[in-house]
């Protein structure tokens, strides 16, 4: 049984008698569409002493029923009840998407020494001053640096060393001049004619110009792309410390839910939030970890978050944070001597959520409804996943777009609409918007953050938030 939205705006805070007239008026009234009498007697549901303690939850500031806390509000509490889990240090081929721990600095300058930038020679610029394809100037190769070897002497004037891409320049030299600008005499094994000039310090990588030896070549809380695993070994690294992954365990509540592919009664559903779920949090390095599916009944719900607690660092349940009699999250959070941080946000779809802790873990409840639970976690949850490895960015990014059709949002809430994008910047919905609708979810790419009572026309720019992320 849940009270409608305009019963539950009538109970003042604290005011019992009024909260009663309302709970008793809401047992005979609508409940969606169809007209339902409660089947228990009306005093039995009003004195569940689940009852009461459901509505007389107040939140920290003694708002009864608890307000909504705005998005941005419930992100800030996320962060600050998700504690860091500390580093360890792996490999480098390991690394990719994880976060560095610490500043790690260059242990060699970039490049290590002047080496050249081409197949040529070795040469001193002066000797070409007056170089041209039909008067070439004669120099003598001395000799070949291969790359790997460390040219021996310094070069003299009026010769030069064949050298290679990558090959250390030899003391004396200023430039080298390109293999394809030079020739050499038949018959002559030692004399190369040059047909260009070069200027000083052509086609020669200077020691340490792109990274000085201590440089910072990673900052704390920065992802880890194959980008900079390639700057992180050029510079001496074969491991990083990164910040540790989350353990997260996933819990699936509700009587209803059976794993699929088995036989479904009648009235069951196949349960499809803990996959879903695992593949979200895998893609921010988390390692989750689903549990069996839990009944709805406190002791199941106590039972399943005892464990999981106890083998992970962070919980995410799925269903069970409504206001029916049979959600039972927030009273098992409490029954495990935890706390409620906050319940409700004024968000469409996901407005019941739940924050709450047990020890220094915290519980993130999202709810049921798949397209709720997928957008609070990448809103809410994917954040503080982030924040624990120590990620110094862990806000959504946002790729602008142009809307071909107009998008509504008549609530008071701000909802987030499932739409496609394409490679044009071509939005528009990606079909029905109601939170248990999953082939408009599978089928959108993106999320566009609608305010309230607002109406988005045909045409009008808009940031979109690729839900991939
Ligand atoms: P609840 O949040 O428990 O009230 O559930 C809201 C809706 O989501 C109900 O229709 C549930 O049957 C459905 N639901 C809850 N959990 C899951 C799940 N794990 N997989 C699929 N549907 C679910
Ligand atoms: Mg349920």
């Amino acid at each position: 049984m849940s009270l409608t939205r305009s019963y539950r705006a009538a109970i003042a805070p604290n005011n019992w008698s009024t909260f009663c007239v309302c709970l008793v008026e809401s047992l005979t009234v609508s409940t969606g569409r169809r007209q339902v009498s409660s089947p228990l007697p009306v005093h039995q549901q009003i004195l569940s002493s689940d009852t009461i303690r459901r509505f007389d939850s107040s939140d920290d500031k003694g708002n009864n029923p608890p307000r909504m806390l705005s998005l941005e509000e419930a992100i800030e509490r996320s962060l600050a009840a998700t504690p860091k889990l500390g580093g360890e240090t792996i490999s480098l081929a390991n690394a990719e998407g994880r976060f560095a721990a610490s500043d790690a600095k260059a242990k060699v300058s970039l490049p290590a020494f002047d080496n050249s930038a081409m197949d040529g020679y070795a040469v001193r610029s002066c000797d070409l001053k007056s170089a041209t394809a039909d008067s070439p100037v004669g120099l003598m190769c001395v000799g070949v640096i291969p790359a790997g070897t460390f040219p021996a002497g310094s070069l003299e004037s009026e010769t030069c060393m064949k050298i290679y891409t990558g090959s250390p320049i030899p003391d004396g030299t200023d430039a080298v001049i390109m293999q394809e600008d030079c020739h050499s005499i038949p018959g002559d094994g030692t004399t190369i004619l040059c047909n260009e000039r070069v200027k000083p310090w052509e086609n020669i990588r200077l020691q340490g110009e792109d990274v000085r030896e201590g440089d910072a070549v990673i900052s704390k809380g920065t992802r880890i792309t194959a980008r900079t695993i390639g700057l992180l070994a050029a510079s001496g690294h074969d491991r990083i410390e990164v910040g540790r992954r989350p353990r997260v365990g996933l819990l699936a509540t509700g009587s209803e839910l059976t794993e699929p592919p088995g036989c479904l009664k009648p009235g069951e559903i196949y349960e499809s939030n803990r996959a879903m779920l695992a593949s979200l949090a895998a893609r921010v390095n988390a390692e989750p970890t689903p549990y069996p599916i839990v009944p709805d009944s406190l002791d199941n719900t106590v039972a399943a978050l005892e464990r999981a607690f106890a083998e992970n660092d962070v919980v995410v349940t799925s269903g069970g944070v409504s206001v029916g009699d049979h959600d039972h999250v927030k009273p098992a959070i409490e029954r495990l001597g935890g706390s409620v941080n906050f319940w409700k946000i004024a968000v469409k779809p996901g407005k019941p959520f739940v924050l709450g802790q047990v020890g220094s873990k915290p519980l993130f409840g999202l709810p049921g409804n798949p397209v709720s639970a997928l957008i609070t976690y990448l809103l809410i949850v994917r954040p503080a996943l982030l924040n624990m490895q120590g990620a110094q960015e862990w806000r959504l990014t946002k790729r602008p777009g142009c809307l071909v059709d107009e998008l509504v949002n008549r609530g008071d809430r701000r909802h987030f609409m499932r739409v496609t994008i394409d490679d044009r910047g071509l939005v528009q919905s990606a079909g029905g918007q109601r939170s248990h609708m999953l082939s408009s979810l599978a089928k959108a790419n993106g999320l566009v953050d609608l305010p309230p009572k607002s109406r988005w026309s045909k045409g009008e720019r808009v940031e979109v938030i690729p839900i991939d992320q």
